[in-house]
């Protein structure tokens, strides 16, 4: 069957980027600290430290489009690690007691660890079991959950001090102090890529649009693992000549766009091109997600600890069900979505709870319909497929049946589990 998708040229460039910094990663401990980090940990300031960095989250999403995930969640599941917890934060501890067996032999050891609950719980213990595992010292940035609207000062305040600590911490277990210089390049050059990351994504308004969600998926990696490096404004100043390329010429990332969709929560990751494949078939493109869509906030550098805490403090699942409503409904308006695909993610719980709310909330707000598919991003064992199918097709048809354009009036409608 011809494919109805577009390539994309720059994911040769991704490819070569992504290999070299695994590569380099292993060597790049032997001649300075390295920190094994959350996806939302403030790295421009261990960058300023002379700190590299690895993020387990990106490994578990590696381990599970490889579909190696099973076998080492496996083997934390056997030392008592429930089978209920994020399974990033199960195959990244059973690549840890198992390297053997992990794809790429596990991470390069670590010198220390830090984590930032702005994305969830579970990484505090996840990251204090490692601690203990490898005896490597932690440090814990505590973001509080955003439950009202708007940052207060005294949150931005007592986030700040953290990231003051932060660097007093490193100091004493490295040696190292923070380099303004370097920091300061760190702080512009994560800008740029953040910046140019929003672009890419805002190009999407684009009918048909320039990227699907896979598309996204794939090429979010080095804004997570690479922020603050000029690797990332590189690579994202090619990808963004590539997509306006297309929208110049009027070429989508799938060849016939009929409905424009929104994903919400995390991929799918084993089962990235095959799920995605039944939209596509169907004319059915994924222009906007609020997973990607987390990374595109910069960072106020008048004051750069107070900028870095205004920004790590307000990711997208630190945030109220009401806010991130808010946010949905705006990126529903503003891309023209004709349905929301929510991704009940049995592993991140965080991201996963209120999907049913927010669901509600957005239908009635702008009269879209959402549909609710419940699997895991890692874990095979969590995904049905034919029941995962048959709830996309009901979908499809219930989108074939109605008019692309809806009054924002309107009562939305959920194709749910049965
Ligand atoms: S629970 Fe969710 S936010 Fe936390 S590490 Fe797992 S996937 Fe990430």
């Amino acid at each position: 069957m011809p494919r109805k998708f577009r390539k994309l040229e720059t994911s040769k460039d991704l490819t070569r980027l992504m290999t070299r910094y695994y590569a380099t990663r292993k060597l790049v401990g032997k001649v300075q600290p390295l920190a094994w980090v959350t996806s939302g940990a403030p790295v421009e300031i261990l960058i300023g430290m002379g700190v590299a960095t690895v993020y387990p989250e990106n490994y578990g999403a590696l381990v599970g489009a490889q579909r190696a995930a099973v076998p080492l969640a496996q083997v934390a599941e056997e030392k008592g690690f429930s089978p209920d917890l994020c399974s990033y934060a199960r195959c990244h501890v059973g690549s840890v007691l198992n390297p053997k067996n992990a794809p790429q032999g596990g991470l390069p050891k670590p010198d220390l660890l830090v984590a930032c609950n702005n994305i969830c719980g579970t990484v505090i213990k996840w990251y204090q079991a490692l601690a203990q595992e490898l005896n490597v010292p932690l440090f814990l940035l505590d973001a509080p959950y955003q439950h009202e609207p708007g940052l207060a000062d005294h949150t931005v305040q007592y986030v700040a001090a953290q990231l003051e600590e932060m660097i007093a911490w490193v100091t004493q277990h490295t040696g190292h102090k923070l380099n303004q210089k370097k920091f300061a390049q760190a702080l512009r050059l994560s800008n740029e890529a953040v910046n140019l990351w929003r672009e890419i994504r805002e190009m999407c308004q684009a009918r048909p649009s320039p990227l699907n969600a896979p598309d996204l998926f794939l090429t979010m990696a080095p804004i997570v693992v690479l922020r603050g490096t000029k690797d990332a404004v590189v690579f994202y100043e090619k990808l963004k000549a590539e997509v306006e390329g297309r929208v110049a010429r009027g070429e989508g990332a799938i060849l016939e766009e009929r409905y424009r969709l929104l994903w919400d929560n995390i991929a799918i990751w084993y089962q990235l091109f095959r799920l995605f494949s039944l939209f596509t078939e169907a004319g059915a493109c994924f222009v906007v997600d609020t997973y990607t869509n987390a990374w595109s906030v910069s960072v106020d550098t008048d004051d750069p600890m107070l900028g870095l805490a205004q920004t790590y403090s307000t990711v997208y699942i630190n945030q109220s069900i009401q806010a991130r409503a808010g946010l949905m409904t705006d990126l529903v308006e503003r891309f023209g979505v004709d349905g929301m695909v929510f991704h009940s993610n049995r592993s991140c719980k965080p991201y996963s709870l209120g999907q049913y709310e927010l669901l509600e909330q957005v239908s009635q707000r702008t009269g879209v319909p959402g549909l609710m598919l419940e699997a895991d991003m890692c874990d095979t064992r969590l995904y049905a497929e034919e029941p995962i199918k048959n709830r996309i097709q009901a979908f499809l048809d219930l989108l074939e049946s109605r008019p692309l354009s809806v009054p924002a009036s309107s009562v939305g409608e959920a194709v749910e589990a049965h």
